[in-house]
């Protein structure tokens, strides 16, 4: 959907402000901006700005507000629930894309700091750091497009948070455009600074509803020299997790990550890359990487502890990298069943959370309700076991129409959730509200939360301009 309807006079405005390549106006040269990474969700602009400098955002802000334009900030597009494009209800607005703030500022080893402007590429900043023989531990399947302004914006987790965080753990500092057009500049490189309230907190999963974050300041860490991965199979979920609590007391903080798969996600990793091939034969697989900058033998670590789980049969079938190569090809599973998806179409795409130890009930809960009320749907389930995170997505039949696909997964969305609650979860473990899961979102607020969230939006953004319908209603921005 483009909303066409740009006055002349409008665009010859922003024109002035960030100059001829700093907007797209028509069609073709929007297009890009106004899908996101699955292509599930499409949308319409007003105008797409790009500007290239700070004080660009800053002017670009202030002049939409003089305008009454809603801004929607946009990063790499890969948040998975349309936050970054308007599906509808953000009442005609301009995209901010971020992509040409693209700066590494400083890469202080010494102190283990990395400044950054938001528009970088999150691989880009694992590169630099790198170069300095420093890890930033933010990794997800998404890093070669997402930037670091929409990791911030969306407290991505990933596959390493069981050992470094979110990415609210991760940062040090921001700086960030109000939407009055003020900057915040809020750099020190203090990993310690109690002066008062954190103010980065309010715009680090915000998701661009308080602010137009322009520098992300991260915390750097040794990097690992030594790592080793394990690719294991395992009878059941109940085991996987069983494994899990032995894992964190006999390798302790050395475990790097914890990724349950599934064996039925496996034909979805094929579908990204068709040599894929399952390096254990088992109904649950566990990926498991242990790490550590220190002279610490992890192989004779993790085979000690394989040994002994495995004379118990916690796990069945093990497969331990012998080279970078093979640990690559494990972490290909993973990575390609989430291609594989996209590939596949239209699916009911969850990122649920619950008590680590409810993961095994939740994935039965949700597979009953789906072969007894949706017989024919394809259920898969993985995801960062070890932060209690569960991705179950449902694919529909092959031959079933996308828009009858759609009006059905929409049901099963609901009792999935319906499930996830009872269990005391969250329906969104790390991607955000987005627009998506907005109404589901606002109807599970008690009314004091809802005031909270409320007295924060209407401070911050009184004309309600930063990124309607994503997290609040579109027409309303109070309780
Ligand atoms: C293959 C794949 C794997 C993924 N794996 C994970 C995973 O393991 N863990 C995880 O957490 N997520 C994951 N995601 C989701 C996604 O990559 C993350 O949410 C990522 O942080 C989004 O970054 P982005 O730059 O693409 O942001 P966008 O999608 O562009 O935007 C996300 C939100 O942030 C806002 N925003 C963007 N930039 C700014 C800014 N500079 N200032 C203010 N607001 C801004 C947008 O308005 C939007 O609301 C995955 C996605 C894909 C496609």
């Amino acid at each position: 959907m483009t909303i066409h309807g740009i006055s002349p006079d409008v665009l010859t405005a922003l024109e002035h402000v960030l100059g001829q390549s700093g907007v797209a106006a028509d069609s073709a040269d929007m297009a890009k901006y106004l899908v996101d990474w699955s292509g599930d969700h499409h949308g319409g602009a007003l105008a797409v700005l790009k500007p290239a400098s700070v004080a660009e955002v800053q002017a670009a802000v202030r002049l939409c507000g003089t305008l009454g334009l809603a801004m929607i900030p946009q990063g790499g597009n890969t948040g998975l629930v349309a936050g970054a494009i308007d599906i509808g209800t953000a009442r005609g607005a301009v995209v901010i894309s971020l992509e040409r703030l693209n700066r590494i500022r400083l890469v202080d080893a010494d102190n283990f700091i990395l400044q950054a402007d938001a528009g970088c590429i999150l691989q880009h900043i694992k590169n630099a750091a790198d170069e300095q023989d420093c890890l930033f531990p933010l990794s997800l399947g998404a890093q070669g497009s997402c930037q670091i302004g929409g990791n911030a914006a969306s407290n991505a987790g990933g596959v390493n948070v069981l050992r470094y965080g979110m990415a609210r753990d991760l940062i040090v500092g921001l700086e960030a455009v109000l939407p009055d057009g003020a900057l915040w500049n809020g750099f020190s490189g203090l990993r310690k600074d109690n002066r008062g309230y954190d103010l980065k907190q309010l715009f680090i999963g915000a998701e661009g509803t308080l602010g137009i974050i322009t520098g992300v300041e991260m915390k750097l860490f040794p990097k690992p020299g030594r790592v080793e991965t394990a690719y294991l199979g395992l009878p059941s979920f109940e085991a996987a997790i069983s494994l899990f609590r032995r894992a964190r007391r006999q390798c302790c903080d050395l475990i790097s990550a914890f990724e349950i798969i599934g064996a039925e996600c496996m034909e979805l990793a094929r579908l990204a890359d068709p040599n894929i091939v399952a390096p254990v034969a088992a109904p649950v697989h566990v990926l498991i990487e242990l790490s550590s900058s220190a002279a610490i033998d992890l192989r004779a670590l993790l085979v000690d502890f394989l040994a002994g789980t495995m004379a118990e049969d916690l796990v069945t079938d093990a497969a331990l990298a012998e080279s970078g190569a093979q640990a690559r090809a494990f972490w290909a599973i993973r990575e390609g069943l989430v291609e594989g998806q996209a590939k596949r179409g239209y699916h009911v795409r969850t990122d649920l959370s619950v008590r680590i130890s409810d993961i095994p009930t939740l994935i039965a809960q949700a597979r009953q309700f789906i072969e007894l009320q949706h017989p024919g749907w394809i259920s898969q389930a993985y995801g960062h076991a070890g932060d209690g995170n569960i991705h179950f997505n449902v694919l529909p039949p092959l031959d079933l129409a996308e828009p009858a696909a759609r009006a059905t997964g929409a049901t099963i969305t609901t009792g999935l959730y319906d499930i996830v609650n009872a269990l005391g979860g969250s329906i969104s473990a790390e991607h955000g509200i987005g627009r998506t899961r907005q109404r589901v979102y606002w109807a599970g607020m008690s009314a004091v939360q809802r005031r909270l969230v409320s007295t924060l939006k209407d401070a911050l953004d009184p004309g309600g301009l930063m990124n309607p319908g994503c997290l609040f209603p579109a027409t309303e921005t109070s309780s």
